[in-house]
């Protein structure tokens, strides 16, 4: 295939929450490249007016993601350069850019990558959960059908899950997570490098009880524990319930921690406040 002449499309990483977080590779691509592809121009203005560039601006959204791209890859096969950009983060990823990175590819232009932020690595790497393997749902499909099958693989998933969800439906996933998964432990991160960034360790029940009183707000990844790690979790709660909590306390006592340190360590066996392990001792 004859690719001589061809532009490049750049996929540039954008910041997840905090403007300050994109490399300065990005900002080049961004300055030098012929047309900017984004998924909402407006969104991404106040992006591009803080770093002063001026690069023209199009659309590349869900709804013309594929009519679309091939006006782009026309436009590349032209000879010019363009960076794709979504509303936060690495484009491709649980958003439309792939479309746009594959017809690339089957039509032999080079696709290349100024990479940064993405909210699932960010939220993994804050959450303490077990990241040596995982797998990364996405949004689970609102169609009835498709999520139960997903649900349903998940079950018995040994690496840590990992989800997005949005504020608005974070309520009834976790419900069903709660459901098929039983009780484990997990990390709910939202607003990540943002004014209200959270990485909540808690586990699947005690979210469900959390958000029966609070409501949901901000844009949300959620960790899951694999199933091997989950049984441990659940076999060491069992442990620890079949103990008083005197027994429990004196079993670290016995080991020569001292009293505050053993009922820190005793809220963290029940998944509860050190001030619930305090009432449960009087
Ligand atoms: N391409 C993006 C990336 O690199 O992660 C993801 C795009 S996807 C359409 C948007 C979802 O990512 C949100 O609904 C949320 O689940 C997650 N997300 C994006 N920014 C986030 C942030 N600052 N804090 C928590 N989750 C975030």
């Amino acid at each position: 295939m004859k690719t001589d002449g061809y532009g490049q499309l750049h996929i540039v990483a954008t910041p997840i929450g905090n403007l300050a977080d994109i490399t300065f590779r990005a900002v080049k691509a961004l300055r030098e490249a012929d047309l900017i592809a984004a998924e909402d121009t407006r969104h991404s203005r106040i992006l591009l007016e803080k770093y002063e560039i001026k690069t023209p601006v199009t659309s590349y959204h869900e709804h013309n993601k594929y009519d679309k791209a091939y006006i782009l890859a026309e436009k590349l096969k032209e000879g010019k350069n363009i960076a794709l950009i979504t509303d936060a983060g690495t484009p491709a990823i649980s958003d439309p850019g792939q479309v746009l990175v594959d017809i690339c590819k089957k039509e032999g232009i080079l696709v290349t990558s100024e990479p940064g932020p993405c909210a699932l690595v960010t939220a993994l790497s804050i959450s303490g959960m077990p990241s040596g393997r995982f797998c990364f749902e996405g949004f689970l499909p609102a169609d009835r059908q498709a999520r139960e099958k997903i649900l349903a693989s998940l079950e018995k998933e040994e690496r840590t899950i990992i989800l997005y969800e949005a504020p608005h439906h974070l309520k009834k996933t976790v419900s069903q997570l709660a459901e098929r998964l039983g009780d484990r432990r997990m990390c709910v991160c939202r607003e990540l490098t943002k004014t209200f960034e959270e990485a909540w360790q808690t586990s699947l029940y005690d979210a469900v009880k959390y958000y029966e009183t609070n409501e949901p707000r901000g844009e949300y990844v959620l960790i899951i524990e694999g199933i091997d790690e989950a049984e441990i979790f659940a076999g060491e709660k069992e442990k620890w319930s079949k103990m008083t909590p005197q027994e429990h306390l004196k079993f670290y006592t016995d080991k020569g921690i001292d009293k505050k340190e053993a009922m820190k360590k005793m809220a963290a066996d029940l998944g509860c406040s050190k001030r619930d392990v305090y009432r449960s001792l009087l």
